[in-house]
């Protein structure tokens, strides 16, 4: 028996979410808008909390959530719920997720996620530990049981394949990611590895292609930029880094600096 051929993996189903609140808007979001989001403006989804006029009359993607707009754990899950109900929503393959702070090379994510084979249980992204997260989840009658599980930490990005996606509904559609959370205590990003690696059994992918605020974007080599596909400026060199980034991989982009383009 033939097996049936599949179209290859175009960037556009990749369902971008991003996570922002309404203060970082000017500050972190409009750089993003500027650098990699207008290289895939028509998949990337701004989930915050308060519209902007200016962000949605440029035709980007924003969904405004009744999030609160806090770090609490409880806010940041309303968040990544959002983010997963509108992904179930949509046609997108992928749900890949990533901060205000990131710093997301589109072209080297595609080739990651091309690799996997098609309609499989991925959950793939950076460990936040080095190894798994310890948690009490609670039971019922005021009982607790100690869980380990691995998790992606949501500061470096993480993709799930809808095939996965769709086994989660039971512990991450609608209200219940907020209810898995609680079951928990901790944050959205350990929510989704609880989730996926305690509620299905299904492991983390572990991958060195995404990276966080915790470690230092000066010791990638310029060579090694384009294959990275995530990254992280903290500080206040953000905006020079995010430039650099962008030229390097854009070169011909209007406002890089006329020695990087040739
Ligand atoms: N964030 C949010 N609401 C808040 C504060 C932060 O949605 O009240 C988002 C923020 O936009 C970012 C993520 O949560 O995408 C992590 O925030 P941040 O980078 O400030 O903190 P970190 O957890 O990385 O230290
Ligand atoms: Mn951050």
């Amino acid at each position: 028996r033939e097996m049936k051929p599949q179209p290859p993996l175009e960037l556009t189903d990749i369902f971008i979410a991003v996570k922002t609140t309404g203060r970082f808007h000017k500050t972190r979001l409009a750089l993003l808008l500027e650098t990699w989001i207008s290289k895939t403006k028509d998949h990337t989804y701004i989930f915050t909390d308060s519209p902007d006029e200016d962000v949605s009359s440029e035709g980007f993607n924003i969904v405004v959530t009744d999030c609160p707009p806090e770090h609490s754990h409880q806010a940041l899950s309303c968040k990544m719920a959002a983010e997963y109900d509108h992904f179930m929503a949509s046609d997108k393959k992928w749900l890949c997720h990533v901060d205000d702070d990131n710093y997301l090379n589109p072209g080297a994510l595609l080739s990651l996620l091309e690799a996997f084979p098609v309609d499989s249980d991925i959950y793939v992204g950076k460990p936040s530990l080095d190894r798994p997260m310890r948690a009490q989840e609670m039971l019922e009658g005021n009982k607790t049981r100690d869980v380990h599980f691995w998790f992606a930490t949501g500061g470096a990005g993480f993709c799930l394949s809808r095939k996965l996606a769709e086994k989660m509904a039971p512990w991450a559609s609608g209200p219940r990611f907020e209810q898995t959370s609680a079951v928990i205590m901790l944050p959205d990003d350990c929510t989704v590895g609880f989730i996926v690696e305690r509620r299905l059994g299904i492991s983390m992918v572990h991958s060195n292609m995404f990276h966080s605020h915790l470690e230092n974007l000066l010791l990638l080599v310029p060579s090694d930029i384009p294959k990275q596909v995530r990254f992280f400026s903290g500080g206040c060199y953000i905006l020079l880094n995010f430039d650099k980034i962008h030229c390097l991989l854009y070169p011909t982009t209007s406002w890089c600096p006329v020695a990087l383009k040739s």
